[in-house]
């Protein structure tokens, strides 16, 4: 059967590159990099290759990177590792409606463990409310969060005018850049970004694995103990073959990211015609967040008097692959929180889905989905 995979905001598939110098890596490098032997100091060669590649195109210190898990870890390690180790810089802080749930769950239980915090709302074009942010900060804010793209949504957030602000008023500033890396050049300290969560098997790397950026500045207490590992800042032997297809994928990222965007523009441009004339025809369709900037990669769309959940599992038994929303809500009857946070009524949340595009997408494969689509409906 043919196969159309459309949810690449939830995984992609590894690029060729990544698996082959991962496959001869499984092979070669299996040292500890705490050893002080050949072997061991091979493997460490090839952390600290992965960790200068990624540092050299953020345009930062490659002492400022941490290689972690992936982005849940990731965001609980900035958040909650900031405050541990922050304590005097107040009780107050901010994040806002549409984060991942890694960061918004990360943020309740602050809340529970006695923190004091301020969800921003977003407009109906799914665009956090700037104002509202600058007038909740506080004496006693120590730090904010906020997403950079919407992995529902794919709507890019200020994220410049908020680390300007911030940095302003010296609060330190986390962005959950899961969905952005790769769409376009970010370069943490021109937009004055403390900190930063990345993913690895979102841009083509492996799964399980990715890293942060904490600017040299600040300090935070690790998460998992009983290792000086990474600086001192994340206990346990690296993921020596993950880091390094970390660093694979970062670069290629990077090297093709113009090619990648201009591809990817013409497939998501191709795709919303087809949804707007050729399903339209049949059901109201709208884009939702459409009127903002959006990456080039996730569309969610609404077509009226639809199943949603149906409408995915039909399209699964014709080989495509699309999600609801997050992966993390896919399988649930629940609401997208994103969604209701931009005031969309009952029945659009009931029938709105997340279609993701990649690099290796074709329009072969749009007019696929869109037959397919067509009849179902
Ligand atoms: C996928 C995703 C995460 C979680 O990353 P994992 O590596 O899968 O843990 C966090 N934030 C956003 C925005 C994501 O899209």
């Amino acid at each position: 059967m043919k196969l159309v995979y459309l949810d690449n905001a939830a995984t992609t598939k590894m690029s060729k590159r990544v698996i082959e110098e991962m496959t001869e890596s499984f092979e070669e490098i299996y040292g500890n990099p705490s050893s002080t032997h050949t072997l061991g100091q091979k493997a460490k060669a090839v952390v600290e290759n992965a960790r200068h590649i990624v540092a050299k195109n953020l345009k930062v210190e490659a002492k400022e990177i941490v290689f972690t898990s992936g982005g849940a870890e990731g965001n609980n390690l900035v958040i909650k590792g900031f405050l541990k180790q922050n304590k005097d810089k107040g009780k107050h802080i901010i994040t806002t409606k549409i984060e991942h749930s890694t960061v918004l769950k990360t943020f309740e239980s602050l809340e529970k463990q006695g923190y004091d915090v301020t969800y921003i709302d977003v407009t109906k074009d799914g665009i956090i409310d700037v104002e509202k942010l600058k007038k909740a900060v506080r004496k006693d804010t120590a730090l904010v969060s906020v997403m950079f793209v919407n992995n529902e949504t794919g709507v890019i957030q200020p994220i410049k005018e908020i680390g300007e602000f911030l940095k302003e008023k010296e609060i330190f500033f986390h962005t959950d850049a899961v969905q952005a890396i790769g769409k376009f050049e970010i370069y943490p300290k021109e937009l004055r970004i403390d900190a930063l969560t990345v993913s690895s098997h979102k841009f083509y790397g492996p799964k399980g694995t990715g890293f942060v950026f904490i600017d040299k500045k600040y300090n935070i207490e690790k998460e998992i103990f009983g290792g000086s590992q990474e600086r001192n800042r994340r206990a346990g032997t690296e993921n020596v073959n993950g880091i390094l297809g970390t660093g694979v994928a970062l670069e290629e990222v990077y090297e093709k990211m113009e090619v990648i965007f201009e591809h990817e523009k013409k497939i998501q441009e191709y795709l919303e015609e087809k949804l707007k004339n050729e399903i339209g025809r049949i059901q109201k369709v709208e884009i939702n967040g459409e009127n903002s900037r959006r990456v080039k990669n996730i569309t969610n769309v609404f077509i009226e008097n639809t199943d949603i959940q149906m409408l995915l599992v039909a399209l699964d038994m014709r080989g495509i692959c699309v999600s609801g929303g997050s992966a993390c809500m896919s399988g649930s009857l629940e609401n997208s929180y994103v969604l209701e946070a931009m005031g969309l009524n009952d029945e659009r949340l009931k029938s709105s889905f997340r279609i993701s595009i990649g690099k290796d997408t074709t329009i072969e494969e749009i007019d696929y989905f869109i037959e397919n689509l067509k009849e179902i409906i």
